[in-house]
């Protein structure tokens, strides 16, 4: 393996980190460990509470070798001593919060963000006991007036599903720190390409590697990344206790996808803002939600914290539900389809009442600020490494319709 300090490069990081030329066959891409059991000469008896990174592998929801070169390639990337990885997204983010969290604590959580997380936290966690404060975590003081002296967590998306809404991750982990709690971020759209969420004092930064990391629309995954310490309670806990372990077949698509990230991240942000700029100049799109463009309501936030700006937009566009079926029926080239993050565009329209109903259920104020941006409702897109001008002339197509 190619020794980490003779790199520095993302790119270079992207591509070698985690990985090298296979010891027994010299095999210069990486092999399947598609392995359960592994045979030890070891006679002692095995306790998974005594792994570490030294141990020998033993069985493979304790650790397995194609898992784990993923996992020394997501530390890399983002700069993290470890990460552990799991089945999805999901399984990484409820492992945050069922490792975390006891009854009878309590967490404040972003109340935007994406619908299955906006689920478990107000469905599930309650059931066991944990309080949560659901808050606009844009706004800080919001965040640092929902802390109570049982908050263990304060748990944020940035930027947030569907709306693009920013967090402030290095005011809002002060805020948590202060307050004795920890923090996470959900940084799936931002990539670590865009945010380094740690080196702003993070301790769990989360991603579906489904999406960007992977990158390619076919291998679910999730990760957590930390200081070796949490981590390691992480991958007792959630990862050997709770099960949701990567296959290692998995771990390896999404190992080849993460090799080219930063290119990818470098021409998504391209084409995005082609796309959001001639989104914003046609006369039946009303708000178009994209962090590269200056009518971002959080620029300045995003100049600060994102070095890219990743390739998710929203936008408003006449009678939202009449223009999704028109898209489902005559987009030619993007799939109207949920999900995101990979080479293929997709759309998909989230409607304001549907998505309240069963997943954010906002009232007053809170409603109010996701309707000022949102209105009824609001495409989604997720765009991909197509061409711009192939991608506009698709929804110029298809909005010339209504
Ligand atoms: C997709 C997604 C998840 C869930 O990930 P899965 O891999 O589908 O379980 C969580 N957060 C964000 C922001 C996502 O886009």
């Amino acid at each position: 393996m190619a020794k980490s300090n003779q790199y520095s490069g993302i790119c270079t990081k992207a591509v070698h980190a985690g990985e090298g030329p296979d010891p027994a066959t010299g095999a210069s891409a990486p092999s399947i460990s598609m392995s359960s059991t592994f045979v030890t000469d070891e006679s002692a008896g095995f306790s998974a509470h005594e792994l570490d990174e030294t141990s020998p592998f033993v069985y493979a929801r304790w650790g397995n070798p194609t898992v784990r070169q993923l996992e020394r390639k997501v530390s890399a990337l983002e700069e993290t001593e470890a990460t552990v990885c799991f089945a999805s997204g999901m399984a990484a983010s409820s492992a945050v919060f069922f490792s975390l969290l006891s009854a009878g604590d309590h967490a404040v959580v972003s109340n935007v963000c994406y619908a299955g997380v906006a689920e478990l936290v107000r469905d599930s966690l309650p059931r066991f006991g944990i309080e949560i404060s659901l808050v606009d975590s844009s706004d800080t003081d919001a965040v640092a007036a929902a802390m109570r002296p049982n908050t263990r967590l304060v748990y944020v998306e940035t930027p947030a599903n569907p709306i693009l809404r920013l967090t402030d991750l290095q005011a809002v982990a002060g805020i948590a720190h202060a307050g004795g709690a920890k923090m996470a971020v959900d940084s799936t759209f931002a990539t670590p390409i865009a945010t380094k969420p740690h080196a702003l004092g993070v301790d769990y930064v989360m991603h579906s590697l489904t999406k960007y990391i992977g990158g390619h629309g076919d291998a679910l995954g999730g990760s957590l990344s930390g200081t070796r310490e949490a981590m390691a309670h992480i991958n007792t806990e959630a990862a050997i206790h709770y099960g949701g372990v990567l296959s290692p077949f998995n771990a390896w698509l999404i190992q080849r996808g993460a090799a080219t990230l930063p290119i990818r991240m470098a021409q998504h942000q391209k084409t995005a803002l082609a796309v959001a700029r001639y989104l914003e100049g046609h006369p039946k799109v009303g708000q178009v939600l994209y962090p590269g463009l200056d009518s971002h309501p959080q620029r300045d936030l995003a100049k600060r914290q994102m070095a890219n700006t990743s390739a998710m937009l929203s936008f408003q566009a006449g009678d939202g539900e009449k223009l999704a079926a028109i898209m489902a029926e005559h987009l030619g080239i993007i799939h109207y389809a949920v999900s995101l993050g990979h080479h293929r565009s997709l759309i998909c329209w989230i409607g304001t009442d549907g998505i309240m109903e069963t997943s954010f259920r906002l009232e007053g104020d809170a409603l109010a600020a996701y309707r000022a941006v949102a209105g009824d409702g609001v495409f989604r897109m997720s765009i991909g490494l197509e061409d711009a001008d192939d991608l506009i002339a698709d929804l110029d197509q298809a909005l010339a319709r209504v």
